[in-house]
């Protein structure tokens, strides 16, 4: 604690300007300006600085520098590692950034490191185009996007990094650089799915498209028992559909809430949560074949507006809640892994532990394995598992629910997993997921940040070429 208390002190005669801007420990608020999403997570940094402005923000990285503190920084705290905080170190809290400015003329929005998806897609819905995020409002653009962004509207649209066109980046040496296709490319390349790694990005610019007032969206669920027949259904419907439907595979338990009929709730179910860039009709012949799979307790595909669909899930994952996930890219589901999913379904431990599959097929496939740093273009899909639940005494629990269910589907896995899944997993795991780009990500974080400067995420280690 004295290191720490030292840290703040420090910074309130060097930082000047920023004011109650820097929290340090013993300051009201600490506590609360520490908390990230997961519960979980209960790191206590030496300061917190939420910078206003990309001078702000290198100050803050020399000042790290200076102390030889490490530093995190953190867009929407979503992190499962807790990658936006550090113990001991500063973390620089960029929601203070969160400008949004959409240029209906070049199609483009721009958007402050320190966003969540809510503000971007609020933003966008009233110019009538969006940018494909993931399924969650409340999640941080600064995380998703670095590590590549999987959502509703990936098969639709690409990964969000597949519509990044630039970035403004403040250097670990604190300099101001603007990474695009044309300019300093190799960067560019890099934070497409590199993640953190490479500087702080200030400002996000991302191609938009349009999008009509509403989608098709909505579940469908069947019993869990009869999980296999309808993922048998999904492993071949899924991949040959338009790019227009998505749908991603869970296992869950129906909310209690007044969406789904009282029947229904606190039921363990197999479920398809679909999304379809189309008409009511277009929607109702695309799904026709689903209705003649099992016996499905519920259809609810209905128009929603994207923003709305955006956040159906918020209330299911609140801020505070422990939470442990593991991850994997999956190509196939062979009918003996669709028995393992079945076994550790039915023993999903609390109201909002899951087993998600995201497609990352249509227009994610369209963007090669070494355009950009996101490597498993060649995947079908990026699987979680996440064991979750508002009581701390039960932390354990959903972690040993979650890594008995990963250890027993991961042999069936890709290899890697998506980055923004994992917990911390070590390098070996890191280099899995990055494949034939990982020696490149080195190389470009030499260049970029060759002291590790920025190392509180899924660390490329810099490693000069030859
Ligand atoms: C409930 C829940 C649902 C989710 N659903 C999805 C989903 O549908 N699709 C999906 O793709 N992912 C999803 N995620 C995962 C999410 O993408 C990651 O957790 C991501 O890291 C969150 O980003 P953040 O900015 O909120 O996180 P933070 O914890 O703030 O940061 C995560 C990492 O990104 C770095 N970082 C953040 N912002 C910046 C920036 N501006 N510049 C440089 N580095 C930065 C941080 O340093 C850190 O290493 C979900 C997460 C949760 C908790």
């Amino acid at each position: 604690m004295a290191v720490t208390a030292s840290l703040s002190e420090a910074a309130r005669r060097e930082l000047t300007g920023l004011g109650d801007r820097v929290t340090g420990p013993g300051d009201a608020g600490y506590d609360e300006a520490r908390a990230v999403h997961n519960g979980m997570i209960d790191r206590h940094p030496g300061l917190i600085v939420s910078c206003a402005s990309p001078a702000e923000v290198a100050r803050t990285i020399a000042f790290g520098r200076e102390h030889s503190v490490p530093i995190a920084v953190r867009g929407g705290g979503h992190n499962g590692g807790g990658l936006g905080t550090v113990d001991d170190g500063i973390v620089i809290d960029l929601s203070n950034m969160a400008e949004v400015v959409v240029d209906d003329d070049r199609q483009t929005v721009r958007v402050g490191g320190g966003c969540t998806w809510s503000q971007v897609d609020g933003a966008t819905a009233e110019h009538g185009c969006v940018v494909p995020a993931g399924i969650i409002s409340t999640t941080g653009v600064g995380g998703l996007t670095l590590g590549g962004g999987i959502g509703h509207l990936t098969r639709r649209f690409g990964l969000t990094i597949d519509n990044l066109v630039g970035a403004d980046v403040v250097l670990a040496d604190g300099s101001q650089v603007r990474a695009s296709a044309d300019e300093n490319p190799d960067l560019f390349w890099a934070l497409r799915g590199g993640g953190g790694n490479f500087g702080v990005v200030t400002t996000f610019e991302f191609r938009t498209h349009p999008l009509g007032a509403t989608v098709m969206a909505g579940p469908t669920f069947w019993p869990m028992e009869q999980l296999p027949e309808v993922m048998r259904f999904y492993r071949e419907f899924l991949p040959a559909q338009p790019q227009a439907l998505n749908g991603f595979f869970a296992s869950l338990t129906v909310p209690p809430v007044d969406l789904f009929p009282a029947e229904l709730h606190m039921r363990k179910v197999a479920g398809i949560v679909w999304c379809i860039d189309g008409s009511e009709d277009e929607a109702a012949d695309l799904l026709a074949p689903v209705h003649d799979v099992g016996t499905p307790l519920l259809h609810g595909v209905m128009a929603v507006p994207h923003p709305v669909l955006q956040s159906l899930f918020d209330a299911l994952y609140v801020k505070g809640q422990q939470g442990y996930w593991r991850a994997d890219f999956v190509n196939e589901l062979p009918d003996d892994l669709i028995d393992i999913h079945l076994e550790w379904s039915q023993k999903l431990p609390s109201l909002a532990s899951t087993m998600h599959l995201y497609p990352i097929d249509g227009a994610a496939h369209d963007v090669g394995p070494d355009d950009t740093a996101f490597s498993y273009r060649d995947s079908q899909w990026a699987e979680v598992i996440y064991g979750i639940d508002p009581d701390p005494a039960r932390a354990t629990e959903m972690r040993d629910w979650c890594v008995g269910y990963w250890d027993a589907t991961h042999p069936y896995s890709a290899g890697g997993a998506y980055v923004n899944f994992m917990m911390d997993e070590g390098q070996e795991r890191v280099r899995a997921t990055y494949r034939g780009n990982y020696d490149r990500l080195a190389r470009v974080k030499a260049q970029y940040d060759p002291d590790n400067v920025f190392r509180v995420n899924q660390n490329i280690r810099p490693q000069p070429g030859s």
